[in-house]
């Protein structure tokens, strides 16, 4: 199938492994041209190096001001940004109890506000050249939150709700704006962790754990042109894991 992107431009956060890494691997496959961000200059440059044609860029997400310095390098690399799959590192765990107030605000910075100040320069464009798409990775907890994880649950909660809104105000302007929702796959933010597998996939009704590739081929579909018809859409990813019926 002919996704209809090819020559098309995008800027991927959080780009130097996993799922953001992945993503912009399958953008490229389909002639996007990309620029690739994390905050390491190692890390990100030896990522885009398996990235055909891809600009890598240093930035921290959690940072306005490098943020802003970032989406002026992206728009000069690119000459405007046609897709932005918006993507970075997750909150630490915790529970109600165990979480203090003050890390709510770093959870903020990280998995919420970014993603606006971005969506906030980068869209009103897409709406002047009547084409754009925005695709954020958030993850299953905003479906069925997980009890360990209330900073990602609140945060990301929250951030569905702006693209929610978001996709509404632009939709007659071409620009789709949507999440797409992990459950498990395997990349370094779950080999850092104690994860085993075999145990975790007992748990997952397709009986494996998701593979990063896969995932970046359906971001990459969200971007496509017969994809226009989806948006304001939170999309899980996570081989039938989340239970409820939304
Ligand atoms: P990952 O393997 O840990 O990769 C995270 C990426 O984000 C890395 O490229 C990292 O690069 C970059 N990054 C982290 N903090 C950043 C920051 N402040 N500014 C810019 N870049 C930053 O994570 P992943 O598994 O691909 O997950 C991607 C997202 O999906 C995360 O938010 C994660 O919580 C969420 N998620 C993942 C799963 C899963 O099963 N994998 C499930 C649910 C939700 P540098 O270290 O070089 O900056």
């Amino acid at each position: 199938m002919d996704l209809g992107i090819d020559g098309r431009s995008a800027l991927v956060t959080g780009a130097s492994a996993g799922l953001g890494l992945a993503s912009a691997q399958a953008l490229a496959a389909e002639g996007v041209r990309v620029v690739m961000v994390s905050r390491t200059k190692e890390r990100i440059e030896a990522a885009a190096a398996s990235v055909p044609n891809a600009v890598p860029l240093v930035a921290d997400i959690t940072d306005p001001a490098a943020v802003g310095v970032l989406l002026d390098e992206a728009d000069e690399v690119l000459g405007g940004v046609d897709i932005l799959i918006a993507n970075g590192g997750g909150p630490p765990p915790g529970t109600f109890a165990s979480t203090d107030l003050d890390a709510y605000q770093g959870a903020l910075e990280l998995n919420l506000l970014p993603f606006i100040a971005m969506s906030k320069r980068l869209i009103p464009p897409m709406q002047e050249r009547g084409w754009g798409r925005v695709v954020a990775i958030t993850s299953i907890a905003v479906r069925e939150p997980i009890d360990v994880l209330i900073l990602s649950n609140t945060a990301r909660a929250g951030l569905t709700g702006f693209l929610k809104t978001t996709a509404t105000e632009v939709a007659s302007d071409g620009v789709t704006v949507n999440s797409v929702q992990p459950g498990l796959h395997l990349t370094d933010r779950l080999r850092g962790v104690d994860f085993d597998p075999e145990a975790a996939a007992k748990g997952v009704p397709a009986n494996e754990i998701g593979d990063p590739d896969d995932f970046g081929k359906v971001v990459t579909f969200v971007c496509s042109d017969a994809a226009k018809y989806i948006t304001g859409a939170s999309i899980p990813v996570d081989g039938g894991l989340a239970k409820g019926l939304q």
